[in-house]
C-alpha cells in the first residue's frame, strides 16, 4: 500500500499568528488521518516544528541548497532545515524553476542534499502552457524525470509532484484524464528505472489549484496519492476538507 499524502506550500505567505493553522489543523485531523505535510516559509521552520511536533503533521521546507554549508548569502541548506526540526523539503517548485532559474541539474543536486540530511525530497515537475498547448507534456515530463531525479530514489526518502505550472493558483485545473495520462507515465517511467519494487511505492502527488470542491474527484485516479496544495492549505478550514478526501478515496 503507497501512502498517501497532503502537503501544504504556504510559499512567502504566514507570520508567527499563522501558526495557530496548524493548531487548529491537527485538532481537524481524523484518527487515521494520511500523511499531512505542512511547509511554511523559512523563518517559520523551528516554530512550525515545535508546534507541530506530537501531532500527526509534518514541518517540511520550500528550498534548500546543495551544498551544507559556505558563502552562500540568503540560501539555507538542507542539514539547516533538519535541524529545525523539519522532516521534509520541496525542490524543483516551477516558481523556483522560473524565478531563480533552477535548472534539473540543480533540483537533482538539491534532493541529494536533502536526502544526506534525512529529509524527505518533495521533487516538483511540470508543463507550462506552450508545452501543453503544443502536445509536448509527456516529453517535457520524460525530460524533467531524467534531469531532477538522482539515482537511489526510494519512497522514503522523495515524493514527486506533478503540477502543470499553468494550474499553479489559477483555478484551472487539468481534467481528470490529463492527470490520469501524466501519472501514469511517470510510475511507468520510474518503474523502468528504479524497478516496480520501488517504484509502486513512491508517492505520486498531483498539484495545481485542488480545492476542496474538486479534491475527491482527483484522489479517484489510481497513480494520485495526494496533492500538493498552494492556496487552499493557508487556512485548515480549506485543508481539513482536502485532507478528509483523501483519506476516503
Ligand atoms: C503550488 O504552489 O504548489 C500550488 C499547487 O498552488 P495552488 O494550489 O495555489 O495552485
Amino acid at each position: 500500500m503507497r501512502r498517501k499524502i497532503a502537503a501544504g506550500n504556504w510559499k512567502m505567505n504566514g507570520l508567527a499568528a499563522s501558526l495557530s493553522e496548524l493548531e487548529q489543523l491537527a485538532s481537524a485531523l481524523p484518527p487515521h488521518a494520511p500523511e499531512v505535510i505542512i511547509c511554511p516559509p523559512a523563518p517559520l521552520l523551528f516554530r512550525a516544528s515545535e508546534t507541530a511536533r506530537g501531532s500527526a503533521i509534518h514541518i517540511g521546507a520550500q528550498d534548500c541548497h546543495m551544498q551544507d554549508s559556505g558563502a552562500f548569502t540568503g540560501d539555507i541548506s538542507a542539514q539547516m532545515i533538519a535541524d529545525t526540526g523539519a522532516t521534509h523539503v520541496i525542490v524543483g517548485h516551477s516558481e523556483r524553476r522560473a524565478a531563480h532559474e533552477e535548472r534539473d541539474r540543480d533540483i537533482r543536486s538539491k534532493a541529494k542534499a536533502a536526502w544526506a540530511a534525512k529529509l524527505t525530497a518533495i521533487i516538483c515537475i511540470g508543463e507550462a502552457l506552450e508545452d501543453r498547448e503544443a502536445d509536448n507534456t509527456l516529453d517535457i515530463i520524460a525530460g524533467q524525470l531524467a534531469g531532477s531525479l538522482p539515482d537511489g530514489m526510494t519512497a522514503t526518502n522523495s515524493v514527486i509532484a506533478y503540477e502543470p505550472i499553468w494550474a499553479i493558483g489559477t483555478g484551472k485545473v487539468p481534467t481528470l484524464e490529463q492527470i490520469v495520462e501524466v501519472h501514469d507515465f511517470i510510475r511507468t517511467k520510474l518503474t523502468i528505472r528504479y524497478g516496480a519494487e520501488i517504484a509502486d511505492m513512491i508517492p505520486l502527488l498531483y498539484g495545481g489549484s485542488v480545492k476542496p470542491d474538486n479534491a475527491a474527484t482527483i484522489f479517484q485516479a489510481e497513480n494520485v496519492d495526494g496533492a500538493l496544495v498552494g492556496g487552499a492549505s493557508l487556512k485548515s478550514a480549506d485543508f481539513a476538507p482536502i485532507i478528509m478526501a483523501l483519506a476516503q478515496s
